[in-house]
């Protein structure tokens, strides 16, 4: 018997970034809209704990025991008692070390197939707990949808959404440790003073009615200046996929992927051709939103 659980990529539409707080972490005002496209995550009984992993960046995911599944199966086993004995196969198309939060959508995906493979029950509230030991953004790949996360991004609120966006996502050649990339917003902050990080009423009246031109109107991200920093060539994507069309065009998360909000599916495929034919990125993936969280399919 196996359980194989989907699991959506996410973008920030918003991602205001606060100071360094004394344990390092920053205080975000973060809003989380899933998008489609997914991992899918397949647990099977096996006599030990074993990763596998297929997808055209395959090659990059750990299989070890720092993968993010691999630390979710081992988190819920702890809290039942249980020997991790699983075998778990990631089938990847969310990009790797992109700013769309892949391996936390891994972790939400083997933490839910793991607990039904198990028959663990675990309530949504502990499985949200474990989240969110595990990473600020894996809460969010449970639930899907659109929320806002705050205090690191961990704790969420559900956000209304009225409509579809359709989105393109450039994928660049390279990825972004996350930690660099807040290691340059810090370095490009020093000495600035950062404000208090808040959720823009604009953007979440955009969102709930799913209009797309007062979205693209709104869209921010902090980080977008030190992922540029780290990965200049980014610039050219960006203007790239406006030059096309798109009615916004940021960094997603920490980057340097790319996230182009178009005005519909037509719109959406345009601006990936374009983006494509313009040589200023490795492949351009259409993905519409909100996106439901963690499925047991
Ligand atoms: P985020 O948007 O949450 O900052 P990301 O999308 O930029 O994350 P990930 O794809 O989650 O980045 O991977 C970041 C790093 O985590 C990878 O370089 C890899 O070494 C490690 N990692 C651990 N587990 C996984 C996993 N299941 N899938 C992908 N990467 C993983």
């Amino acid at each position: 018997m196996s359980v194989t659980v989907r699991v959506p990529a996410k973008v920030n539409v918003q991602l205001a970034v606060g100071g360094a707080r004394p344990d390092g972490f920053h205080d975000l005002a973060n809003v989380f809209l899933a998008v489609g496209l997914y991992d899918e995550v397949t647990a099977t009984p096996a006599d030990e704990l074993r990763i596998t992993c297929e997808g055209p960046d395959a090659g990059q995911v750990p299989l070890d025991r720092t993968n993010l599944a691999a630390r979710a199966a081992i988190a819920l086993a702890e809290r039942h008692g249980l020997a991790p004995d699983v075998h778990l196969h990631i089938a990847k198309d969310i990009p790797v070390a992109g700013g769309m939060a892949g391996g936390s959508a891994d972790a939400a995906g083997a933490l839910l197939a793991c607990d039904t493979l198990w028959g663990t029950n675990t309530s949504r509230d502990e499985l949200l707990e474990i989240c969110a030991e595990l990473g600020s953004d894996v809460p969010f790949s449970l639930v899907g949808g659109a929320a806002l996360g705050t205090g690191r991004g961990e704790r969420l609120r559900a956000l209304e959404v009225g409509g579809t966006f359709h989105w393109v996502f450039a994928v660049a050649d390279g990825g972004l440790s996350t930690p660099a990339v807040y290691g340059e917003f810090d370095r490009l902050s020093e000495g600035v003073r950062v404000p208090e990080p808040v959720a823009s009423q604009e953007l979440l009246d955009a969102l709930a009615k799913g209009d797309a031109a007062a979205l693209a109107a709104a869209v921010s991200n902090d980080l977008q200046p030190a992922a540029l920093s780290l990965f200049p060539s980014l610039t050219g994507t960006l203007d790239a996929g406006r030059a096309a069309g798109a009615l916004a065009a940021l960094v997603s998360g920490s980057g340097p992927t790319t996230a182009f909000l178009t005005r519909d599916a037509g719109g959406a495929q345009a601006v990936a051709q374009a983006l494509l034919a313009s040589g200023t990125c490795r492949t351009a993936r259409v993905a519409p939103s909100p996106a439901p969280g963690a499925t047991v399919l």
